[in-house]
Formats: structure tokens, sequence, C-alpha cells
């Protein structure tokens, strides 16, 4: 069964200003329409230096006019939009598809302050603004509770780890060693090490979401600048299996967390298996040359390694996918885009959110951003 047409599905999201953006006086600099977005050039001398160093660099344009520049996508939410607006379009789909057995991944890109983690996590403590991660989450254990017939039993298991320079590790254990991706034939593709917690509510799910974040921000010394510099990735599997009528131990009022309760994997048991990899990236925003030295530079390659091998995977299926023949998806550049190898693409359910602020200042990075955006359509 062919999931999508799509391989990958490219949604924008632009955030309001701040509160301290508009005290500074900052501009907007995106207008949105249905699926368009105008990205306007603000028109401050600082604003075309640092645009002309970028552009000298990459390319030989002599100047960089002010000019504004228009981009399509799947869908753009506009600053207004809502958290369970976001949902419906992102992760919902996925988490449909993970029910139906398949793989999905949503994947919050741009650079540091543009919403990522707003989006995927939310604010705690404020319902109404909880993430995708907790809305997919909801949805799977409200799946699992009202499917009342009795011939399914459900397993979620949750993992969360952080790629940090090119070196994965465990969120959820005290030690932090470096973690390796194997591949079986049994386990497919997998982190070898990596704990997997089984879960059966939308509350013991939140708990453990909660330890990593804080695992995440604590880690270093470096606290909040590390989570803006490493790619944090939450795993979930849901098992399936269907009971044949009868069996013994078949559902009884809970029916998620089978094999905790004993049963798993016996025979004449059909098992579906499905996986969601919700993943918060790295800010995607170049260091500037002065900062750029020793450890930090070395950082940053290994961050940059990361976002352009997924870019480079994710602009090879959707050329595949519009008719260019690519024989070589590069998964194996990167530790992340090596982790996504079985969720990205293929028959799975793939959807980039880019994140991006309206602020002037940031332009150089929204259109970084978009242009990003606009390879993996
Ligand atoms: P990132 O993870 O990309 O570095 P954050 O998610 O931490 O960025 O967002 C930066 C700031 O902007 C935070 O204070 C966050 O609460 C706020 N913010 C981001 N997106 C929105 C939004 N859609 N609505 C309101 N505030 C937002
Ligand atoms: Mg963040």
């Amino acid at each position: 069964m062919q999931l999508h047409a799509d391989p990958v599905t490219v949604i924008v999201r632009v955030r309001p200003l701040l509160a301290a953006e508009r005290a500074n006086g900052d501009v907007r600099t995106c207008r949105c329409s249905g699926n368009t977005l105008v990205l306007d050039e603000p028109e401050s001398p600082h604003m075309r230096e640092v645009l002309q160093l970028r552009e000298n660099s990459a390319l030989m344009h002599a100047a960089t006019p002010l000019a504004s520049y228009t981009f399509n996508f799947d869908h753009v939410y506009p600053m207004s939009s809502s958290q369970a607006d976001v949902y419906e379009r992102t992760a919902l789909p996925a988490v449909q598809a993970v029910l139906e057995g398949f793989n999905a991944t949503v994947i919050a890109y741009g650079m540091t302050g543009a919403g990522k983690t707003f989006t995927m996590e939310g604010t705690s403590g404020d319902r109404e603004q909880r993430g995708v991660s907790p809305r997919a989450l909801e949805h799977i254990f409200e799946h699992i509770r009202t499917c009342t017939d009795g011939s399914k039993r459900f397993l979620v298991r949750a993992s969360y780890l952080q790629i940090y320079n090119e070196s994965i590790s465990d969120l959820l254990k005290a030690e932090r060693s470096a973690l390796a991706v194997r591949e079986d034939r049994r386990r497919g593709l997998y982190v070898e090490g990596l704990s997997e917690w089984v879960v059966r509510s939308t509350a013991e799910v939140g708990r453990l979401l909660a330890r990593g974040q804080s695992a995440r921000a604590t880690g270093s010394t470096r606290a909040n600048e590390l989570s803006s510099r490493s790619h944090a990735v939450v795993l979930v599997v849901v098992e399936q299996a269907s009971v044949p009528p009868g069996a013994a131990g078949a559902n009884g009022g809970d029916n998620a967390g089978y094999a905790a309760a004993g049963g798993g994997g016996g025979s004449g048991r059909h098992v579906c298996v499905g996986k969601l990899n919700l993943v918060d990236l790295a800010g995607s925003e170049r260091l500037s040359a002065s900062d750029a030295s020793g450890a930090r530079l070395q950082e940053s390659k290994k961050i940059n390694t990361s976002l352009s091998a997924l870019g480079n995977v994710v602009a090879a299926l959707s050329d595949r996918a519009n008719g260019r023949l690519r024989a070589h998806i590069p998964y194996r550049d990167s530790k992340l885009t090596r982790l996504l190898e079985d969720s990205l693409g293929g028959n799975c359910k793939t959807t980039l959110i880019a994140l991006v602020s309206p602020a002037a200042h940031a332009f150089p990075e929204t259109l970084s951003t978009l242009k990003f955006a606009t390879r993996a359509k």
C-alpha cells in the first residue's frame, strides 16, 4: 500500500513577534496568505550588509537589492495559528499512519528562537499551549482507550535521545555514553543500549518527556546553549497484536501494555508495528566568523553535518518522487539521517515543520530556512 504520494510534507509556521522585539521596534517581514508566504527584505543598512556578506561568499552577486521573496508550501501557519491548528496538519496524519503500522517522522527545523521547542513541546502547565509531542501521545492513548472491540492489544514504548557533536546519548539514563545505530534482521534499525520505556498513559509519557527535557537542559554547564546546539529525538513505538477471539487475557479494560502484562509475542498473534519520531533539531543558524573558533567551530561543523545531510536526504527523496532519478539516498552521511533511515521517505510519512521568526533582525536566517524548506518539497 502506498501511504502518501508526497515523500515529505513541508509546513511553515511563523511565530508572533515577541514583546521584546516589539519593544525594540523590530518590524514584521512575513506576510501569509493561504499556502503562500511572502518575505520582505527589511530596509535597514545593517541588514543589507549581512545579506551581501552572505551572498558574496556563496555566489558572486555584487549586491542584493531590497526584495520580496515568494514561497509556496503544503501549508503556511500565520502568527495567529494555535498549537491545536498546527497539530491537525502535522502530527495528526503522522500519528494516524503510525497507528496503521507505518513509520512517521515530524521534524522541527529553524534558527534558535524561531519556535521549534514551543511547537514540539509547548509550554508546560498550560494545556492550550501544549505542543505536537504531548498531543501526539494523547492521540495514541485515546485511540487505544477507544479501541474496545477486544481483538487488539497495544504496547507503547518511548525513548528520548539527543545527538550532540555527532554523538548519540540517552536522555532517560543517568549515564551518558555514546550509542551506536545498528541494524539487524530481527530488530530492524535500532540504537544499541538506548533505554525503552513502556508507557500506559499520557501522564506517564509526560513525566518521561519532562525528565528528558530537564536532562537535555542541565547536562552541561552551558545549559541553555546546549539545547539549541543538539538535536533531540523522541521515539515512540506502537505495537498492536491481534488477539484471537476468546484468547486468555484479551483486553480486560486495559489494552495498553500487553507485553508488560506478560503477554507479548505469542504464536498465532499478528503484530503490527509503527514508529513515530519527533525531532527538535539544533538551531540552523550559522555562527558568525568571530564566534567560530576552536571547540565552537568543531561543534558548529558537526551541527551543519547533520542539518545538511538531512537537507540532502530530503531533497533526494523529493527528487525521486518528482521523477528526477536518484539512485542513492545519502542516509549514512550523519547520525541523524542514519537514525531516521527507516522513517524518512519510502513508505513513511515525513513532515518537516520549518519555523521562522517574522522579526527584521532574523531576516537572513528566515530566508535561509525558507530556502531549506523549499528544497524539501
Ligand atoms: P527554538 O526552540 O526554536 O529555539 P523556542 O521554541 O524556544 O525556539 O521559542 C523562542 C521563544 O518564542 C519562546 O519564548 C517561545 O515561547 C516563543 N514562541 C515561539 N513560538 C511561539 C508561538 N507560536 N506563539 C507564541 N510564542 C512563541
Ligand atoms: Mg529549542
